[in-house]
């Protein structure tokens, strides 16, 4: 959370909650300000068990079934396997989108690398999640003892950032994301007026700080910005690893004053 000092005294919090008072010089303490609205907490998750969403969250995978989801091929329904709590991804099924489309939001993601370890680099646990429609990607991959390049790796913002550092846990073991993404605003004529952005926690730990992606995330070339939707789909990747996702919940920010 970013605070603004403001030379008449007056505190402007930088990201607001969909609920916040529009922007707006308020006295210092003063007691009429709204009061931000109350959000029950959830749970952290564990090894042994996914966590418990905030009372304001959507949920989008609570262990149990697709039905948030859609497959990205053909627009049908989601194909990958769901069981035990987790879905997983389906090799050839393709990637999965949301049915809701999102703009700024907190995104929370578990997920798991196959157990035992098959292959190398890019080839290894690699799935990815992507925010406004597939258009930019926090990387996914299995980067416990396994080099690739580091705007591939696990927390990379794909092909442009690496993580800060890398906190991936073994394959096998449950990990999490916390991912605060900030969408691109752009103007009447296409031209981006502020870029993407994004924060990401990997298993708690900052690996993305407020980092400003330079257009769409895709392999081998950096593609300029194109004008798109303030709210799209929130996007899973199929890599053709097998790759576990649960307990994925989304919470919706509103404007920055
Ligand atoms: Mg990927």
């Amino acid at each position: 959370m970013r605070l603004n000092l403001r030379p008449a005294g007056a505190l402007v919090l930088g990201l607001a909650s969909a609920a916040s008072p529009a922007a707006k010089e308020w006295p210092i303490h003063d007691l009429t300000r709204p009061q931000p609205p109350i959000v029950e907490p959830g749970t952290a998750g564990t090894a042994e068990q996914p966590g418990r969403p905030p009372s304001d969250a959507v949920v989008l995978f609570d262990g149990k079934d697709l039905s948030a989801w859609m497959a990205t091929k053909g627009d049908g329904p989601a194909g990958w396997k769901v069981e035990n709590g987790y879905m997983e991804v389906v090799k050839g099924a393709g990637g999965i989108h949301t049915r809701k489309a999102f703009g700024d939001c907190q995104l929370h993601v578990e997920f798991m690398a196959p157990a035992p370890p098959k292959g190398a680099g890019q080839e290894r646990g690699n799935s990815g999640v992507f925010f406004m429609g597939g258009r930019y990607e926090v990387q996914v991959l299995d980067s416990h003892g396994n080099t690739t390049y580091p705007d591939g790796q696990a927390g990379a913002l794909y092909g442009q950032t690496p993580p800060l550092v890398n906190a991936s846990r073994p394959p096998g073991q449950w990990q999490v994301y916390d991912i605060v993404f900030e969408a691109p605003r752009f103007d009447g004529e296409g031209k981006v007026t502020r870029p993407a952005r994004a924060t990401v926690f990997h298993n708690g730990v900052v690996v993305q700080n407020a980092t400003e992606l330079t257009g769409p995330t895709t392999h081998k070339v950096r593609t300029p910005y194109s004008a798109h939707e303030g709210r799209l789909p929130i996007a899973l990747q199929d890599h053709g690893d097998p790759v576990r996702f649960r307990n994925l919940w989304v919470r919706e920010l509103g404007e920055r004053p």
